[in-house]
């Protein structure tokens, strides 16, 4: 079984990605069990075909921890795929990583990890990489890592700051980085960019996926690329996204980069003029 963190900053298309990329996992007959760890409780909509009914979090402030059974958190979707939301405190209300902690715990007590299982995957917030969001790399349970971004800097300068907190548990050997996937936002030269960002980090920019509207078009109905067009050119970008992890060996410990450089890349790879306030004069 192969336990792998997805990470990013949010709105950057984490679960988007994570959800297409285990249908494609699923369309090839892989067992797949999907852990949400965002309060936001969204990253299973799209292979429940709507939101969960309920999260971890949730149903543990209604049902007495021995009276659990794993189908009290545990719901499945789109071809089999098992999934789970961690859930989140009430808004400005105690620690948003609290959940994710109870959740794996729970789902450990209660067997969830299953010997048929081939992949787990986590969806995790990551603006912050505080104790509880880094739980999944910190404690083993996510040896493999992918980061989600794109060519934005504020992507790149979230990016850069899961890879100092992933530095710090890779070099104890618990977990290490299998790349960054950029979500394309049509930034000038994006690609390159994000391939020499990889390479300055330490790791590779293991996939390219083109900002598609079929996307939004799948997510209006509830359902993936995969599932709503599977005809469809993004759905094809999916499935190739999907072969790169699944044939991926190829992990390192990140080399985060200074401010400075991170700044410098982007200028580098900026094609408007240099000042802005001239453009279109
Ligand atoms: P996150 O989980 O990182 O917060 P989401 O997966 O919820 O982000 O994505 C945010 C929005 O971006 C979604 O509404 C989704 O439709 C859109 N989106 C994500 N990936 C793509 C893409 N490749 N092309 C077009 N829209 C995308
Ligand atoms: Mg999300």
């Amino acid at each position: 079984m192969r336990q792998i963190a997805i990470y990013g900053k949010g709105g950057i298309g984490k679960s988007t990605t994570t959800q297409n990329l285990v249908a494609a996992l699923a369309e090839e007959g892989k067992k797949v069990m999907l852990v949400g760890c965002d309060p936001k409780a969204d990253s299973t909509r799209l292979i429940l075909h709507g939101m969960s009914k309920t999260t971890v979090l949730d149903t543990m402030r209604r049902v007495e921890e021995e009276d659990l059974v794993l189908s009290d958190l545990m719901f499945t979707g789109y071809r089999g795929i098992r999934t789970v939301e961690s859930g989140g405190p009430e808004p400005g209300v105690g620690c948003a990583g609290r959940g994710i902690v109870t959740a794996i715990n729970q789902l450990e007590r209660l067997g969830a990890y299953g010997q048929d299982l081939d992949y787990v995957f986590y969806d995790v917030l990551g603006d912050v990489v505080c104790g509880g969001f880094a739980m999944p790399i910190r404690e083993g349970k996510a040896r493999e890592i992918y980061i989600v971004c794109s060519g934005e800097m504020m992507s790149l300068y979230a990016a850069n700051n899961i890879c100092k907190g992933i530095s710090r548990y890779a070099a104890s050997g618990k977990t290490s980085l299998g790349g960054l996937i950029c979500n394309s936002r049509l930034v000038d030269n994006e690609r390159q960019l994000v391939e020499e960002f990889a390479s300055m980090l330490n790791t590779r920019l293991i996939y390219f996926l083109p900002r598609d509207n079929m996307v939004q078009r799948a997510e209006c109905n509830r359902q993936t690329v995969i599932e709503f067009a599977p005809e469809a050119s993004q759905a094809e970008e999916y499935r190739k996204l999907a072969r790169e992890i699944d044939g991926n060996r190829q992990f390192t410990v990140p080399t985060p980069i200074s401010a400075e450089n991170l700044e410098s890349l982007l200028m580098r790879h900026m094609t408007v003029p240099q000042d802005p306030c001239q453009a279109g004069n």
